[in-house]
Formats: structure tokens, C-alpha cells, sequence
């Protein structure tokens, strides 16, 4: 059961909240008085959904992934048909057409950009791989990226294997980011010869001389850039990882003592690019203009110190709009891809005319806005823990707090028209409902009272919340006192999903970040309770209860009561980047399935690929225990229980199969 006290809501939500908490709740009026229109628009599933998902007129969300063409698939009917194909929920959906629209996108933007303001230069995309290093996933983007040359970052040794074997166009640039020790540096060196373009981003002062020592251990020169700590402002999460104490980049005095390096080193003449990055998800198009501007004055200044130069690497931060609101909030972004796009290239181009100097191809690292919308994560409700609905009878003898509670009910339910309008009065029966309640579980603390006796206060005081509920209708909203204004999240229910957040939705917990989240069918009854998502782990912050809001964010999410032998799925949207790549398998609970899907015709779709989630034989290993020698441990304890007389064989040869199925099964619940 839940009693759990949020932030104080607004007026406006509170009167929302009201409403859902005291609709009359039979089926037929649940439908009609709903429709998918309504929905859509609780769900603002047109604001973020952006032209990719939509709810269709069975009440289902239909995803449909590429621009001009109507083709859409149900994505309800998708996941029914995935579980008949025993790929069991969770599960991640990839749509590579929408991953292939990204890019497309991206591309169309800047080249109209270029077009626009009739700038001489190219524009070339690189992707970071840390953003989702899934090998389907990269493989996809270079594939998909080919006709545009569009390259890779890598910010590791490891990432840069990945980059260097994947990318084979000559023309696709390598962005060379991250700490680099010599064999990271030799390596990128030595990958020229293979006909690949791996540029070495300087970040750190101390790395000119490790590049110095592997040009000369080679004999041969590394294509370079350099990364600028820029001043200006970064916005929303990672602000206050950038500027002057930034973990990476170099300040203007080691910029210049680095060029003085290269020089006497005859190294200058391979200096080509520029790169910055302020952060990820940017949320103010202001804060961008501001860095481009700096940038650009940088890159002036490095070819007048000498640098043939060429690139100017505008790194990543283009942000998603989670919340569809077009703001500057946290969760969304106060400009378009083509604003973007346009500002990029107005301002660099401004820059170099002014100061007369040869424009520079661009290149941007976003990794959020391309990998983003492709990937939905699909998972069902095993079951919600609710508030009782009906309060036990009086029996005959009854504790005085349970006494005192019935009275308070009772004194509620029956209050007068005139009275409710006097506010406080129904604010002091809750205060007293919650000090009879608090008083019982004293007394059950100290042996007075019997479980029994504490399970009827707690119901009880549900009991007078919802009471209260009812009454607050009749009241005007703006005078109902802080207090009660808890009183829909004390009433909210929670539901229990078959998932790990810490596994499949890391940034909702370590940095609060908000997806949209809601139903995938059932859209056309209406969500009637408010609720709250716990998960499978045993951590009391395996929990999500924040959700968009437009702009804000608000603590419960609308949802639907669970139908008799149904599954109630939820989908949490737009969450390809860095989910999967930053989950951990806490608790044990491994990978999720994962299934790439591209759309042939309307309502038809192709499984190009099935990545199979972890079995706990996968997760067990990973934390370096045998499966083999634990199968072998039962089966040692199983003949001396049987030994002993303690168990039969029969049941022993049944643990045993338990056990070995169980190794090569999901670590989820089905
Ligand atoms: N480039 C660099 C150097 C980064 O550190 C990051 C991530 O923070 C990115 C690009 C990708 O950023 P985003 O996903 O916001 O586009």
C-alpha cells in the first residue's frame, strides 16, 4: 500500500487530480466519456511524439517512422505478436527506419543551412558511439550514413576499435576524442595507412608531447584538433561541468603553448580542426549562438597563429524534446533542428567573412537527437498495489483510535453543504485521521493493539482521504488549504512493472531525467487512477515518479485500472540514448530483449534482427560465478538431502531442472 507524500501540486493539477480521483469509475462511463483525441491530448503524445508515434483509432499507439509515406504499424498489436514469439516484455524496439530518418533529417537540415545562406563548405556528421555503443546501432548508422560520408567519434580505445573497423569511406572523418595514451595515438596514426581519416583531438596539454614521442616511434604524421574550453555559458544538466573548470578541452594560454609546440615540433601543418562541446541536451538556442560565436573567433585566431585548419567540430548538445513543450526547460529545447542548423552555419560564416578567413567544413557530434526516438522500451504491470476500496464493518470491539476514526468518517460523509465550504474544518478531520492513524501504529509498536486492529485504522484513514476528496468537489479549489492539497498523492496507487530502471532507465534516477511514458493501448477508456512506477529491484529508489508535464514536471502519471487476465503495457519513449549504454545489472536483473523492426508495408513489418535479452546464466558469469559449478553445488546438497532421508529423488531431479531452465531464462518475471 502506498502513502507517500509529493511535492504540493498546483491548483491547476490539483483540480486534474480531483477530477481523475473522483470520476465514477464503471466501465461504460469510462468509455464514454473518453476518446483517443483526449488522450492524445493528456498524453501531449503530438508534442513529442513528434511525426513518428501517434495514437491510432483502436486506441493503440501506432509508430510510423519514415517522412512522406503513410506507413504505420500498431505498435500494440507488434508487441502481442513479439510475446507469441516468446520475445517476452521488457523489451526494447529498435525502428530502424526512424533511425535511418534521423539522419536523414539531420542531413536535410544542414544542407539546406549550407544552401541558404550560400556557405562554401561542407557539412559532415560524425556519431558518438558512447551514445548508444550497441553494435546493431552503430553498424546501422554507418550503414544508413554512407551517402554522406558520416563518420564516428570515439571517445576510448575501445570505441575507437569499434570506429576504426566499422568505418571503410575514406571520406568519413574519425573524431579521436577522450584520454589518449601512446598506443591509442599510434593506433590512430597507424589507421591513415588503412585509408581512414582518424582526426587526434588534443584535450589535454600533456598529450602534445605523447603525440610528438608516437609520430616519431612511427615515422609518420596524426591528422589534429584541437578541443577549446569554452566560457560561455553551457544550460541545463551538465552546465556546471563546463566552461573554465571543464574536465576537457584546453583554456587559451594552452592553446597557445601547444601551437608553439607543434610548431617546433613541424607539426603545425597537420593542425585541421576545431572542436568544442558545451553539453548535452542544450536547451536555450541563445547559449548555442554564444559558444558558436566564441568558437569561430577561435578558429580565426588559430589560422592567423598559423594552423592550415579546415574543420569546425561543433560536438553534440543538439537536444530531444522529451516534453514536447519548446522550451527551454530541462526536458526540451527551445529551438528546431533547422534553427539549429541555421545558426551553426550563419554564425561560422559570419565569423570567417569578417575576418576574411577560408570557411570551414562543419561537423556536429550529436548523439541524443539521432539515437533517441528510435528505440522504445515496452514493459508490462505484474500487478498495483491500491488503496482498499471498501472499509471493513464495525465489529464490536474496537480499539478507541479506530473508534475515533469511524467518527471521523462518518463526520466527513455526513458534513453539510454550508460546512464544506468552511475548509478547515475538513482540513482538521484529515489532521485527525492522520493522529488516530499514527496513535494505532504506536499502539501497535507496544503490543496494545492486534494487526487486525492496525490494518482497520490504515483503511480507515484511506477511508477519510477519499471522503475529503468527494467533499473538496463541492468546494472552490483556490481556498482548499495546503494540507489537503496532498491528499491525491496520498490516494495514489503504485504500480509494480516488470522492469529495472537501473538496468533500462538509468537517467530517470541518477539525474532525474524525464521520457514520456504512458500507455500503449486502452486509449480510448480513460486512465482513472494516478499512480506511480516501482520496478523490480529491491532498492526503494527503483521507483519513477516524475513525468513530463509540458515544460514542468508532475509526480503522477494517469493510468488505467489492470483488466482480469490482461497485461497492461507502458512504453517509455524516445529512450535510444545512453539508457542502454549507461544500465547496470543491479539486483541481477540483465539486458532487456531487443528487437530491430523496419516497416515493408501498412501494418506490415520485418524483424531484421533479435538481440536476446541476459539469462541468468549471462548476469551470474558477469559477476564471475560458474553456472556450471552451481548447478553442480545443488546437485551435491540434493544427494545428501536425499541421503538424509530430507528429499525424494523425484523432487531433487525437479529442483534440478528448475535450476537449469531457470539458468537459461530471462531474469525478468513472465
Ligand atoms: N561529443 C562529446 C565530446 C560528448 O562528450 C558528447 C556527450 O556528452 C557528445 C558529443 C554527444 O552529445 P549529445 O548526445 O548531446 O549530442
Amino acid at each position: 500500500m502506498l502513502l507517500s507524500l509529493h511535492g504540493i501540486p498546483s491548483v491547476k493539477k490539483l483540480i486534474h487530480y480531483f477530477k481523475v480521483l473522483t470520476k465514477p469509475k464503471d466501465h461504460q462511463n469510462k468509455l464514454k466519456n473518453w476518446s483517443v483525441e483526449k488522450s492524445s491530448e493528456l498524453y501531449k503524445i503530438k508534442l513529442w511524439g513528434d511525426k513518428y508515434f501517434f495514437i491510432n483509432d483502436e486506441g493503440n499507439i501506432s509508430v510510423k517512422p519514415t517522412s512522406g509515406e503513410a506507413l504505420s504499424i500498431d505498435i500494440f498489436k507488434l508487441i502481442k505478436e513479439l510475446e507469441s514469439r516468446n520475445l517476452k516484455s521488457p523489451i526494447v524496439i529498435r525502428f530502424d527506419d526512424i533511425l535511418k530518418d534521423r539522419l536523414f533529417e539531420l542531413h536535410k537540415s544542414f544542407n539546406k543551412a549550407l544552401k541558404d545562406y550560400k556557405y562554401n563548405g561542407l557539412y559532415q556528421g560524425v556519431y558518438p558511439v558512447k551514445c548508444n555503443q550497441q553494435r546493431q546501432v552503430v553498424e546501422r548508422l554507418v550503414q544508413f550514413g554512407n551517402e554522406w560520408n558520416f563518420g564516428l567519434e570515439a571517445g576510448s580505445k575501445a570505441e575507437l576499435l569499434i570506429a576504426l573497423s566499422l568505418i571503410k569511406d575514406p571520406n568519413a572523418i574519425i573524431i579521436c576524442n577522450g584520454y589518449k595514451d601512446e598506443r591509442y595515438i599510434e593506433t590512430a596514426i597507424l589507421a591513415r595507412q588503412l585509408d581512414k581519416r582518424p582526426i587526434i583531438v588534443i584535450e589535454q596539454p600533456d598529450e602534445v608531447q605523447r603525440i610528438i614521442k608516437a609520430k616519431n616511434h612511427i615515422g609518420s604524421n596524426p591528422i589534429l584538433g584541437i578541443r577549446a574550453k569554452l566560457l560561455s555559458n553551457s544550460s541545463g544538466r551538465w552546465s556546471k561541468t563546463n566552461g573554465e573548470k571543464s574536465k576537457f578541452g584546453l583554456s587559451t594560454c594552452e592553446i597557445i603553448k601547444i601551437i608553439s609546440e607543434l610548431k617546433t615540433e613541424g607539426l603545425l601543418s597537420e593542425l585541421k580542426l576545431l572542436h568544442f562541446h558545451i553539453g548535452s541536451q542544450i536547451n536555450d538556442i541563445a547559449l548555442i549562438k554564444d559558444a558558436l560565436q566564441e568558437a569561430s573567433q577561435i578558429y580565426v585566431e588559430l589560422t592567423r597563429l598559423g594552423a592550415p585548419m579546415g574543420f569546425l567540430d561543433v560536438g553534440g548538445g543538439l537536444g530531444v524534446d522529451y516534453d514536447g513543450s519548446q522550451t527551454a526547460s530541462n526536458a526540451s529545447k527551445n529551438y528546431s533542428l533547422q534553427n539549429y542548423a541555421n545558426d551553426v552555419v550563419a554564425t561560422i560564416q559570419e565569423c570567417c567573412k569578417n575576418n576574411d578567413v577560408k570557411i570551414p567544413h562543419l561537423l556536429s557530434e550529436s548523439g541524443r537527437s539521432i539515437s533517441s526516438h528510435f528505440s522504445v522500451l515496452i514493459f508490462n504491470i505484474l500487478g498495483i498495489s491500491n488503496f482498499p476500496s471498501k472499509i471493513n464493518l464495525k465489529s464490536k470491539k474496537e480499539s478507541l483510535n479506530v473508534k475515533n476514526l469511524r467518527e471521523t468518517l462518518n463526520k466527513i460523509k455526513t458534513l453539510p453543504n454550508d460546512e464544506v465550504l468552511n475548509a478547515p474544518y475538513l482540513q482538521e478531520a484529515w489532521n485527525d485521521a492522520q493522529k488516530f492513524k499514527e496513535d494505532s501504529l504506536t499502539a501497535f509498536r507496544l503490543g496494545y493493539i492486534s494487526l487486525t486492529e492496525r490494518g482497520k485504522a490504515e483503511e480507515l484513514c484511506w477511508g477519510c482521504a477519499k471522503a475529503i476528496l468527494e467533499q473538496l468537489k463541492k468546494l472552490d479549489i483556490s481556498k482548499v488549504p495546503d494540507e489537503l492539497k496532498n491528499i491525491p498523492s496520498t490516494l495514489a496507487v503504485t504500480y509494480h512493472a516488470n522492469l529495472s530502471i537501473f538496468q533500462s532507465a538509468p537517467d530517470t534516477w541518477t539525474i532525474e531525467q524525464l521520457f514520456p511514458i504512458m500507455p500503449i493501448h486502452r486509449l480510448k477508456e480513460e486512465p482513472i487512477l494516478l499512480g506511480e512506477i516501482t520496478d523490480l529491484t529491491c532498492d526503494s529508489d527503483g521507483k519513477i515518479n516524475k513525468f513530463i508535464d509540458y515544460g514542468k514536471s508532475k509526480n503522477l502519471l494517469e493510468l488505467h485500472h489492470l483488466n482480469e487476465g490482461e497485461k497492461y503495457y507502458l512504453g517509455m519513449f524516445l529512450s535510444g540514448a545512453y539508457q542502454e549504454t549507461m544500465g547496470n545489472i543491479h539486483n541481477l536483473f540483465g539486458r532487456t530483449n531487443a528487437v530491430h523492426i523496419t516497416i515493408t508495408s501498412n501494418d506490415t513489418y520485418q524483424i531484421n534482427q533479435v538481440i536476446q535479452g541476459s539469462t541468468k546464466a549471462d548476469v551470474l558469469q558477469a559477476k564471475e560465478y560458474s553456472p556450471k559449478e552451481l548447478i553442480e553445488s545443488f546437485r551435491v546438497d540434493s544427494e545428501e538431502a536425499i541421503k538424509q532421508g530430507k528429499l525424494k529423488i523425484k523432487d531433487a531431479q525437479k529442483l534440478l531442472e528448475h535450476v537449469e531452465n531457470s539458468l537459461r531464462e530471462s531474469t525478468y518475471l513472465h
